[in-house]
C-alpha cells in the first residue's frame, strides 16, 4: 500500500487540509469530486472538467458492471483510457445503487442476487465479486461492498451492520491489486453506538481511507451533523474520511470543519441539466422570465468559462430553446462553484481564518435570489 498515502498539512478547529497521494497525482484535500456514473461526468469532456479544476473524478461499478460491462473495460485498457482521464479514479462498490436501484433484490449472508434496472437479467454481486468489478476498472480508489439501510430502522441498521463489516473483511482478503487503494465503509444509521461500533471496526482494518455511508438518504440535517461530528472523534486523524454522496454547497461548510475531506455529489450536473444553477448567493432558476434582459454573468463572483463569456440572458435564451450547450454551461459553471468554494475553505484552514470564511460563505448562500 505503498502508492498511497495521506498528510495532513494544516489545521484549523477539526478542519484539515491535507495531501492524498494515489498513483494517478495527489489530490489537494478537501475536495469536491465530480460524479461521472456512466464513466462520463453528463455534458462535459475531460479537458472540460480539467479546466473547471476537477481533480478527482467517481463512476459507478453497479453501473459499469451490467453496461459496458467491467471485463470489456479491462480489455479496453482499464477505466482511465476507457473515459480518457488521467488523473485519480474513484468507483464505489455498487452497494449503495444494489439497495437504491436494483430490482427484486435478495440479500443473505454471502451477497447480493437481483435483478438489472435495464433489462430485468439476473445477477448476484458478493464481496468477491464487487472487488473483481473494481480491479477490472482500475480507479485509484475503490470501496468495500456494504449495505445501505434506510436511517431509522435500528434492527435493519444492525443486521446490515453486521453484514458490512464482514463484506469490508472479505473485500480486503479478496484485493490483489497493489495499484488501489481500498476504502472501507461506515455504516450504521442514524444510531449513535451502531456508528461508534462501524467506526471502531472500519479503524481496525487499516486501510489507507474511510468512507462514511448512509448519511443524506431521509435523515434530517441534525442528525447527519450529529453522526459527523460523533465519527470526527471515532475515526482515525491519520486517514482521508470520505462523505459519500453528500456535496450541496451547506453541506461542504458543515462537514469541513467536522473533519471530513472528501465529497462527490450529483446534485451541480443533475441541476444543471434541469436548468438550475448553484451560486454563492442561493440557486438560481434560469428559466425565471426576469433573467431575459440580464446581461450580466451568472454569478459575478465566479471566474468560470461560463460566468465570463455569457449573460443571464443568453444562457436562459439556450434553457428554454431547450439547447444542448445549457447542460455544458451550467454544469461547468456548478461544478466549479463547489470545487471553489472548496478550495476557498481549505485555504482557510491553512491561514487559520475558517470560522469567519464559513460564516461569510453562509450569509452569503442564505442571501437566496428569488424570482420577482
Ligand atoms: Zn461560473
Amino acid at each position: 500500500m505503498t502508492e498511497f498515502s495521506f498528510e495532513i498539512i494544516a489545521q484549523d478547529g477539526r478542519g484539515r487540509a491535507g495531501l492524498f497521494h494515489t498513483p494517478h497525482g495527489t489530490l489537494e484535500t478537501p475536495l469536491f469530486a465530480p460524479v461521472g456514473t456512466q464513466a462520463t461526468v453528463k455534458a462535459l469532456t475531460p479537458v472540460q472538467l480539467r479546466e473547471l479544476g476537477a481533480s478527482l473524478v467517481l463512476a459507478n461499478a453497479y453501473h459499469l458492471y451490467l453496461r459496458p460491462g467491467d471485463t470489456q473495460i479491462a480489455q479496453l485498457g482499464g477505466l482511465h483510457k476507457f473515459m480518457d482521464w488521467s488523473g485519480p479514479l474513484l468507483t464505489d462498490s455498487g452497494g449503495y445503487q444494489l439497495f437504491s436501484l436494483a430490482a427484486q433484490r435478495e440479500v443473505d449472508a454471502d451477497g447480493v442476487t437481483f435483478r438489472s434496472h435495464l433489462d430485468g437479467t439476473p445477477h448476484r454481486i458478493t464481496p468477491e465479486t464487487a472487488m473483481g468489478i473494481q480491479e477490472n476498472l482500475g480507479a485509484d480508489i475503490v470501496m468495500t461492498l456494504d449495505e445501505c439501510a434506510e436511517p431509522y430502522d435500528r434492527e435493519y441498521n444492525r443486521q446490515a451492520l453486521e453484514r458490512t463489516h464482514a463484506w469490508a473483511r472479505r473485500c480486503l482478503e479478496a484485493k490483489t491489486r497493489a495499484d488501489q487503494a481500498l476504502f472501507g465503509i461506515v455504516q450504521g444509521g442514524i444510531f449513535p453506538d451502531l456508528r461508534r461500533e462501524s467506526a471502531e471496526f472500519v479503524a481496525s482494518l487499516d486501510t489507507p481511507g474511510i468512507a462514511i455511508g448512509g448519511l443524506s438518504v431521509g435523515e434530517t440535517k441534525n442528525e447527519m451533523l450529529a453522526t459527523l461530528e460523533l465519527l470526527d472523534t471515532a475515526l482515525p486523524t491519520d486517514r482521508p474520511r470520505y462523505l459519500m454522496g453528500v456535496g450541496a454547497p451547506g453541506d461542504l461548510l458543515e462537514a469541513i470543519p467536522r473533519g471530513v475531506d472528501l465529497f462527490d455529489s450529483v446534485l451541480p450536473t443533475r441541476l444543471a441539466r434541469n436548468d438550475a444553477a448553484l451560486t454563492r448567493h442561493g440557486r438560481v432558476n434560469l428559466r425565471w422570465a426576469t433573467l431575459a434582459d440580464d446581461s450580466g454573468p451568472l454569478d459575478p463572483d465566479c471566474s468560470c468559462y461560463t460566468c465570463t463569456h455569457f449573460s443571464r440572458a443568453y444562457l436562459r435564451h439556450l434553457v428554454v430553446g431547450r439547447e444542448m450547450l445549457s447542460a455544458t454551461l451550467l454544469s461547468i459553471h456548478n461544478l466549479h462553484l463547489l470545487i471553489d468554494l472548496t478550495q476557498e475553505l481549505r485555504q482557510a484552514i491553512i491561514d487559520g481564518r475558517l470560522a469567519s470564511t464559513i460564516e461569510s460563505l453562509r450569509e452569503g448562500l442564505a442571501s437566496g435570489e428569488r424570482p420577482e
